[in-house]
């Protein structure tokens, strides 16, 4: 299977705004921000589809991204954040190497990844 957008990313192939990395995760900023803070985080693992995938396979990765989504809340807003994951087609996830939306910094009722 060929390399989805986000692996691109991290083996830097394509170019992103890097706001953070470690071992495991990469945090960028959205191309397409729904907020005025829009991050993803991104573990550098490919092999989990989605949060379910990601849950039931390694729940402590899973943990650390949410570590690091309160940590570039407080870095990058005042600490509050809404935390997002989409979830099959339906749902809208375009891009099926599971990573989380953090939104912040003054959002609006309503609004979604
Ligand atoms: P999904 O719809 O799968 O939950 O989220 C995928 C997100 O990735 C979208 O919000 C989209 O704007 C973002 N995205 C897609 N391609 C790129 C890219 O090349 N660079 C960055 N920084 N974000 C991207």
């Amino acid at each position: 299977m060929s390399d989805s957008i986000f692996t691109r990313i991290i083996n830097r192939e394509i170019p992103s705004e890097i706001v953070y990395e470690d071992d495991s995760v990469i945090a960028i900023r959205d191309i397409q921000p729904q907020a005025p803070v829009h991050l993803l985080v991104i573990p550098k693992c490919p092999d989990y589809r989605d949060v379910v995938d990601l849950a039931t396979g390694d729940a402590e990765l899973m943990a650390h991204m949410v570590a690091v989504a309160g940590q570039l809340a407080n870095e990058h807003a005042n600490g509050d954040f809404r935390l997002i994951f989409n979830s099959g087609e339906d749902a809208g996830q375009t891009v099926f190497h599971v990573h989380a939306h953090v939104l912040a910094g003054g959002l609006e009722e309503g609004t979604l990844a």
